[in-house]
């Protein structure tokens, strides 16, 4: 039996799986923390930007309506303009400087200051450039200035503009810190000027009318606005990027204060290109979201209020409109966004702690799960060729049959006894490997099986494929199938060495030592088994005529020598049926069925002459003669025993002897 060389199922028991499954741990939870991070990344990003969307729609009301309330403020004060331009007084004071027109007129521009609320000036300038009436607003004060005070302002740039221009247009400047004398006045007074040209009544241009929107007002509601906001971070910036507010305001009035670096550029060189060229839009940047959007305060089709011509006649030129073409912008910074965000709660790091530390755990465990699986099912594969190995290479013989008898299965071991291939057998009658001495043995033994679930020792003799045979003692077991017997599974050991041995003792026991034939002890043993049966039983007693002088003549080794030969001769003359056995000294016995009296006394005579007439060597040179007298009787009923037959047998040889030997008498 050759065990093939398996891991030992001990061995696999005692090496741990911890460290092929920690190593598998480390890649696979490295590729799912990598992934759990993605995720999460992803779901974090769209989540940030829901929350962005979320807030910038709600920034939007405010955006629409700060963009209004700048654009409704600025066309207030076309209409303003318009209305008082119109008045002939103005043209006719222009052109002939009546004290009553002026009256009028000073009543008009204190009253609009009073009024409004939000004009740091009103002048009417002549074609020279000459203040003609100027009304001051002196924080709340209106006052009008003496004409000993009045400027010319030929050379400013906004009665340049407004001097050349046609009736109905208007002049507004960029929005900037009022100069006084060639410096900013402090503190600050952020202005917007509208001028427009007065005609007379023959349509010829006489003056401008200027007022200086006083824009402070504005600006501090919008901040008020701004600082309502979410982030508090909105802005008002100039068409170059300067800002008119801007929620730190040290930033502010970088134009006006000829300060470049305060622009938006310099602080946010990223965003100025997308919020420069476009009108209205978002813009991402790093730090946060940008919402932008042009005011166009003189862009009259975009708002419905002034959207019919009569209420404004003016036309504000197209450079006006570019230089006052404001952009509203609001910053939402990503610390805002953040703060929103439910991924900033305490409950949420747990979570995504929670989540790492869940993942690694069920994880390890389903590792561990399958690493055990894994190394139960190669522990049940070793199990199961092992088993195998022992099956089919096991010291006996294993085989199952169906309940007819028909090999289903062999092991390798008995095959090799066998000499057969294993297609040469199964299928076939397990019948075909036994001698036909041991078939109806097997046969008695498939029968009980049907009525005993085990059998045990039943010893039936094989027939190998070279023709040599040999005994096996069969154990089986049957295998119900709905309660019928269906298969045997046999185990069989060889035992021809143990059968030889019993025949070995038994030969011994029955057979005589010296001559070979039977003893005493089979005769009876062999007597019995006849007398069992029915036949015609003859029994006949014999001794060796004078032996004493064979011994005498030539010692008692040689006498032994012709107790052989008279053996010899006996077993030749007699059939192999007949019993033949020494019973002791030089008397034998012989017993034979089917013979009447007379048929077995010739016998007996027949054996008597050949006895007669074979020599028998003595020594190199010397035969002798040996002759019997032989005593015969039979069975005279049935059940009767043999020590009766012997007794008459005997009684039969004495009178042979008596009567002169070497001849058989009939007992009577
Ligand atoms: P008879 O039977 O004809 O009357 O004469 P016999 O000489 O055979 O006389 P008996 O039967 O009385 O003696 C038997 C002799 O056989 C005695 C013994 O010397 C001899 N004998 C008996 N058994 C053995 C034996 O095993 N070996 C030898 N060599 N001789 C034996
Ligand atoms: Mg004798
Ligand atoms: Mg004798």
């Amino acid at each position: 039996m050759t065990l093939k060389q398996l891991p030992s199922t001990s061995e696999l028991h005692l090496t741990s799986i911890w460290p092929v499954i920690i190593k598998r741990f480390v890649w696979s939870y490295a590729l799912l923390a990598i992934l759990i991070t993605l995720s999460l990344t992803y779901i974090h990003q769209q989540y940030t930007q829901n929350i962005a969307k979320g807030m910038l729609a709600q920034e939007e009301a405010f955006v629409a309506s700060t963009k209004q309330v700048l654009q409704k403020e600025m066309q207030m004060q076309l209409m303003v303009l318009q209305m008082s331009s119109r008045a002939n007084v103005l043209a006719n004071f222009l052109e002939y400087g009546s004290p009553i027109s002026r009256q009028g007129l000073e009543n008009l521009f204190i009253n609009l200051a009073v009024t409004f609320n939000r004009y740091d000036q009103i002048r009417l300038i002549d074609m020279q450039g000459n203040e003609r009436i100027r009304m001051n607003y002196n924080n709340g004060q209106p006052a009008i200035v003496k004409k000993q005070n009045l400027q010319n302002k030929k050379n400013s740039s906004y009665f340049q503009e407004s001097i050349k221009l046609k009736k109905g247009q208007v002049y507004v400047s960029a929005m900037e810190l009022n100069m006084e004398h060639g410096q900013v006045e402090l503190p600050y007074k952020p202005v917007v000027r509208f001028a427009t040209p007065i005609f007379n009544a023959k349509g010829n241009k006489v003056g401008i009318m200027v007022m200086n929107y006083f824009a402070n007002e504005l600006l501090e509601d919008f901040r008020k606005q701004m600082e309502l906001r979410i982030s508090g971070q909105g802005m008002l910036i100039d068409p170059q990027g300067y800002w008119l507010s801007n929620h730190n305001r040290s930033n502010e009035w970088g134009a006006s204060l000829d300060d470049v670096d305060q622009q938006f550029k310099d602080l946010y060189p990223k965003a100025w290109p997308t919020v420069s060229q476009h009108d209205d839009g978002i813009y991402h940047s790093k730090s946060g979201i940008f919402r932008y959007v042009s005011v166009k305060p003189f862009n009259l089709d975009s708002i419905g209020m002034f959207q019919n011509e009569h209420n404004v006649n003016l036309t504000v030129v197209e450079r006006s409109k570019q230089i006052t073409d404001w952009k509203l912008v609001i910053f939402l910074p990503n610390e805002t966004i953040n703060e929103h965000s439910i991924f900033n709660t305490d409950i949420a790091n747990y979570a995504i702690v929670l989540l790492y530390i869940g993942t690694a755990a069920i994880l390890l465990l389903l590792l561990f799960i399958t690493e055990q699986k894994r190394k139960e099912i190669q522990y049940d594969g070793i199990i199961k060729e092992e088993l195998n190995d022992l099956y089919e290479n096991a010291p006996c013989g294993y085989h199952s049959l169906d309940n007819q008898g028909i090999i289903l299965k062999i092991n390798n071991t008995e095959l090799s006894w066998l000499g057969y291939q294993r297609e040469e057998v199964i299928g076939k009658p397990f019948t075909d490997f036994l001698t036909s001495a041991s078939v109806t043995t097997f046969e008695r033994f498939l029968a009980q099986l049907q009525m005993d679930n085990t059998i045990e020792g039943v010893v039936l003799e094989i027939q190998c494929k070279d023709s040599h045979t040999f005994f096996v003692s069969t154990s089986a077991t049957s295998i119900l199938e709905k309660g019928h017997f269906a298969i045997a599974r046999t185990s069989a050991f060889d035992i021809t060495e143990r059968i030889e041995l019993e025949n070995r003792l038994a030969y011994i026991a029955n057979t005589d030592v010296l001559t070979g034939i039977s003893n005493r002890r089979h005769f009876f043993q062999e007597a019995e088994q006849y007398l069992q049966t029915e036949q015609a039983i003859s029994v006949m007693m014999l001794d060796a005529d004078h032996f004493k002088k064979v011994n005498d003549v030539y010692g008692h080794d040689i006498g032994d020598e012709v107790l052989k030969s008279i053996a010899i001769t006996l077993r030749a003359a007699l059939p192999e049926q007949v019993v033949l056995a020494r019973l002791g000294g030089e008397e034998f016995v012989i017993l034979v069925a089917n013979l009447n009296a007379q048929q077995a006394l010739q016998l007996s005579q027949q054996i008597c002459v050949k006895m007669a007439n074979t020599p028998i060597s003595v020594t190199d040179d010397k035969d002798i003669y040996i002759t019997l007298s032989i005593g015969t009787a039979q069975r005279d009923f049935y059940g009767e025993e043999i020590d009766e037959i012997l007794k008459r047998a005997d009684i039969a040889l004495y009178q042979a002897k008596e009567t002169g030997r070497n001849q058989a008498i009939q007992s009577t």
